[in-house]
């Protein structure tokens, strides 16, 4: 039995852009939440995080009643069979937009990020590629869960910027992995125990590049209980600081 999650997803275009190419889902019944932001121009982004989102919520609705998958897509044997399940649809997403590139080749360069928490017994699976987050709020602290892959969480890791220093960085919104751009891609996939109380805050970097840490803390602790009100509140507010990027955030937790 997976745990009962509850959650509410907000986007917005944001103030600056003609076009939202985030896509977000909200699946309460297969306990499914994602954000993909496409890049790519034009129509193309919204083609490959609108691919992304669709993929991966259909094959988790596909494969909810337990039975043994008709393939263990890109099985890894390390991981649980739900985190597999995650990582299976994540790797299909990204060759379902790799084809649709190879196929029409005014799409080439489009790409998206992909962030997705899974249900699982008592916690969740969370699955992403590129530098879409997910955060856990415990207790009145907020922790990030994912790892960026971008240029400037390269150049952190390596001791050659502070997170100061990449907050601000012009190649702040390089990815160094994203879906559609290779035949093969990695996603990181982890586990994550939940606790009564605990929430999660997946969202694009429209957010992340509006609002520091502290702000979002801030507004989270500002709305408990209230996952829908929390998530209108963190969009307004990135909209509030210039909105310069479209904006996508869901905010969800253990229901009951
Ligand atoms: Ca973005």
């Amino acid at each position: 039995m997976n745990a009962p999650l509850a959650g509410a997803g907000r986007t917005d275009v944001g103030r600056r852009r003609d076009f939202n190419e985030d896509a977000f889902a909200v699946d309460l019944e297969n306990g499914l939440f994602a954000i993909a932001d496409g890049m790519g121009g034009a129509a193309a982004g919204e083609v490959a995080s609108g691919i992304a989102i669709a993929t991966l919520t259909e094959f988790i609705a596909r494969t909810a009643t337990g039975a043994p998958h008709e393939r263990p897509y890109g099985w890894d044997e390390r991981l649980s069979a739900q985190a597999n399940r995650l990582r299976s649809a994540i790797l299909l997403a990204n060759e379902k937009i790799y084809r649709t590139i190879e196929e029409h080749e005014e799409m080439k360069g489009m790409g998206t990020t992909l962030v997705a928490a899974l249900a699982r017994d008592s916690g969740v699976c969370v699955g992403h590629v590129g530098d879409s987050r997910v955060y856990l709020w415990r207790d009145g602290l907020l922790r990030q869960i994912t790892n960026d892959h971008s240029w400037v969480n390269e150049q952190v890791s390596l001791g050659l910027l502070s997170r100061e220093e990449a907050s601000r960085h012009p190649f702040r919104n390089v990815i160094t992995r994203a879906l559609g751009s290779r035949e093969q891609v990695s996603p990181d996939v982890t586990e994550v125990p939940l606790s009564p109380g605990d929430r999660l805050l997946l969202c694009s970097d429209g957010l992340t590049n509006m609002l520091d840490d502290r702000r979002i803390l801030q507004i989270l602790d500002a709305h408990p209980g209230d996952h829908d009100r929390a998530a209108s509140e963190l969009v307004a507010q990135a909209n509030e600081a210039g909105g310069e990027d479209n904006v996508t955030v869901i905010v969800a937790g253990l229901s009951g």
